[in-house]
């Protein structure tokens, strides 16, 4: 029987103008451990980096958040990883109402908001992973016939363009 991670890694792409501002090689893969795949990873650490890298960038960029997604969902051959941009930028206990970079995790905004009283409406299996991919996949508690999916309980959201 084959292991997981018998699929060999790619091997690493041949760097091409296209690529630049991106040279930082790495093995990547999704939780699920299946076929690593050796690609360019940017890992920005504010805002203003990652606008830099968005705009300068030529081509398709593919968005990471903690690698969470069993498959090849957060893989491409220039991936930017957001788990640097994870600064809170607000928590009201009145409202409830929480303002935050997409990077920081489900568990970092429940140590925050827990101890003045508030959960998360939706938490899934794991507490690890980003509000970037808790977004885009939108993710779904035990609750989700109660709460609905995480969605639901998302008021707005800044998008970067390229
Ligand atoms: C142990 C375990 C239990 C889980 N339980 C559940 C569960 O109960 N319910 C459920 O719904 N899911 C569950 N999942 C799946 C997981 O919640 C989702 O796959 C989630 O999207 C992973 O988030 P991430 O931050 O790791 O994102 P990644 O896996 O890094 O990325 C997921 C997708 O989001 C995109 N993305 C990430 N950040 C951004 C951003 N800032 N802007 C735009 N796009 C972005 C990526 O491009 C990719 O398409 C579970 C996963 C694990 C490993």
């Amino acid at each position: 029987m084959k292991s997981r991670n018998d699929s060999p890694a790619a091997p690493p792409p041949s760097h091409s103008q296209n690529d630049w501002p991106f040279t930082h090689e790495r093995t990547i893969t999704g939780w699920g451990r299946t076929r690593p795949t050796r690609v360019y990873v940017e890992h920005p650490s504010s805002i203003y980096q990652l606008h830099d890298l968005v705009t300068t960038s030529r081509g398709t960029v593919t968005v990471r958040g903690a690698g969470r997604s069993y498959g090849d969902a957060a893989i491409g051959r220039k991936t930017i990883d957001l788990t640097g941009c994870a600064t809170i930028r607000s928590f009201d206990p009145g409202t409830g109402v929480l303002v935050t970079d997409a990077g920081a995790t489900l568990q970092a905004l429940h140590q925050l908001t827990i101890a003045e009283g508030w959960g998360l409406p939706v938490l899934p299996g794991t507490s690890h992973i980003t509000v970037g991919g808790a977004i885009a996949s939108d993710v779904h508690g035990k609750n989700h016939a109660q709460q609905g999916s995480f969605g639901q309980h998302l008021l707005g959201l800044d998008l970067m363009l390229g």
